[in-house]
């Protein structure tokens, strides 16, 4: 059997740049990638409209000075292909594929006490045997496509947004519904719109959106913020997202309402996801929250001609516990006369036919079905490898009530198993790139020591890993974020536990990492 000291799997940013790392350190790893391309997320979510929601120049590795220099992006959000490209540079760059197997998928991973190492299966057949197991299968990577009674009738093509065909889809002259609301679905829905016959948007949930006012990167806009990259990724490692925003850690409700709508409508010029750092109680006082919610139905009933439309449009939860959207053109879209808006609470879906979709209301014949219904995520990737730890302890078991990490990077019972952005971890709350690196980079230091110290084996103790997860919950409940049904919480997926999985504080959770290291690996167990 061959013998590597590292198995990682998935090649997107996580796998890419752990990848690197081992190699830097003259560690032998072999990296298994599911698709045919680097790139993981972006590999995958090719649907109309996909770009990133955090800006290009912080969505970026910046572990390489001349990498970051050198690279220039040509919006200020980038779109899917460009940043597909910048993952396959990467690759070339530093001449990562010779390592990395393509169209091949990690079916196994069982800890073999006698022999202290992994044993990873892959569904081409292939064992192999490795010290240490990194999982960097991304948070949002296990699409979602639920199981709806009649589905199987339609005989129409049926695409998720999470699993687009790479030759791209045309939508000219067809009739098309959307299922989903969330930012896969405000992406796809204004770009659609345009090119179909008609299309149908069904709604759950209404979502808040805040326009992404996308546009071109001038190249002396991108200069000004290289010649100060460094203080550009200062300020967003010290803000709790990991984002470089203007946070203002004012109350809202302290402002007048005079000075708060100039403040809103400020955020709401700038755009994007910076509107959340408005007023510092947006997401731990509901009268303060009332406020931005408000302010956005506002620019809804504003945009949307219809108002019975804007009504249905206008998203009554928590603003901000589910993530909120970046967008172009949403709202407006329901101004054209080839959209109209379903709101599947008042009439929920009852069943299929081959051309359309039956609701308690009507017919809707349509030719195409696009699920935009999002990921099982933190977990969904994880779990679908069969990971077996010590005394034959499966994670799908251990985790049946939740995911139980310590620092969202180990788990007790599954010795030099580490996870990249795992649950526990900022991560999805986090711009992913510096979260990302972080965590690789705490992964191959911790591997360092190990080696420098004769250790073979690493292990989250389940002592900190309980008191870790109370920590979790508990500074979710301190804020707004559990009063609605979000993935965050695993809400999305019938029967998963309601467990609020990230970590929330970028600088918070980087300090605590960096005190376990000093404190020669505090809360982990090695040996
Ligand atoms: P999502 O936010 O989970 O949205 C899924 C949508 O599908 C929701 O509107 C949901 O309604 C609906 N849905 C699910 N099951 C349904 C069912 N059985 N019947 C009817 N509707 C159903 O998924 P997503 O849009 O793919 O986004 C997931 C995350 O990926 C985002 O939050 C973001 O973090 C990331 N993402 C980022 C970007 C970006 O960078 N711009 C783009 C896309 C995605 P309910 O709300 O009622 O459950």
């Amino acid at each position: 059997m061959r013998s590597v000291d590292a198995v990682v799997v998935g090649a997107g940013f996580a796998g890419l740049y752990m990848l690197h790392r081992l190699r830097q350190q003259g560690l032998s790893a072999q990296v298994f990638e599911k698709g045919t391309g680097v790139g993981g997320t972006w590999y995958w979510n090719r649907y109309p409209g996909a770009r990133c929601d955090v800006e290009s120049m912080e969505y970026s590795y910046q572990f390489d000075s001349d990498l970051q220099q050198e690279w220039n992006w040509t919006e200020r959000y980038a779109a899917q292909p460009e940043i597909l490209e910048y993952a396959n540079h990467v690759a070339d760059r530093f001449d990562l594929r010779e390592q990395i197997q393509f169209n091949t998928a990690v079916n196994c991973a069982k800890f073999d006490e006698a022999q202290q190492r992994w044993l990873v299966t892959t569904d081409q057949g292939e064992s192999l045997s490795a010290q240490y197991l990194v999982m960097a299968t991304g948070c949002l990577s296990s699409s979602n496509l639920p199981q709806i009674p009649g589905q199987e009738s339609f005989t129409g093509a049926t695409y998720h947004t999470g699993q687009w065909p790479h030759e791209g889809v045309d939508f000219t002259g067809l009739e098309v519904a959307v299922i989903g609301t969330g930012s896969s679905a405000i992406q796809s829905i204004p770009v659609i719109a345009e090119e179909a016959e008609h299309l149908y948007v069904l709604q759950r949930t209404p979502n808040y959106s805040i326009p992404a006012h996308n546009g071109p990167l001038e190249p002396q806009v991108q200069q000004q913020i290289k010649d100060d990259y460094s203080g550009l990724r200062e300020r967003g490692a010290l803000s709790p997202f990991g984002i470089a925003f203007e946070w203002n850690i004012d109350s809202a409700l302290v402002a007048t309402d005079a000075e708060r709508k100039a403040e809103y409508e400020k955020r709401w010029q700038m755009g994007g996801l910076g509107f959340l750092g408005a007023y510092g109680d947006l997401l731990f006082s509901g009268d303060a929250n009332d406020t931005a919610a408000e302010f956005v139905r506002g620019k809804i009933r504003d945009i949307v001609d219809d108002p019975v439309v804007a009504e249905v449009l206008s998203p009554m939860q928590t603003f901000g516990c589910k993530r909120v959207c970046a967008d172009t053109g949403y709202y407006a879209t329901f101004n054209r006369d080839n959209v109209t808006l379903v709101d599947l609470q008042e009439q929920p879906i009852q069943g299929f036919l081959e051309q359309g979709i039956i609701t308690h209301k009507q017919v809707i014949e349509v030719d195409v079905i696009v699920y935009a219904t999002g990921f099982d995520a933190m977990t969904g990737a994880i779990l679908k490898v069969d990971i077996v730890g010590r005394g034959g302890q499966s994670l799908r078991d251990k985790w049946a009530e939740g995911p139980k990490t310590f620092l969202g990077l180990g788990t007790s019972g599954f010795p030099n198993l580490f996870i990249i952005t795992g649950p526990g971890s900022p991560s999805v709350l986090t711009n992913m790139l510096p979260s990302i690196e972080q965590n690789v980079e705490w992964i191959s230091d911790c591997i360092d020591h190990m080696q420098q110290q004769g250790q073979v084996t690493i292990e989250a103790t389940s002592a900190a890993e309980q008191a870790w997860v109370g920590e979790v919950n508990e500074l979710a409940d301190r804020t707004l974020f559990p009063t609605c049904n979000s993935w965050y919480l695993g809400a999305n997926i019938p029967g998963k536990p309601r467990v609020f999985m990230p970590y929330i504080g970028f600088p918070a959770y980087v300090e605590k990492c960096a005190e376990v290291a000093s404190e020669g690996y505090e809360g982990f167990a090695l040996s």
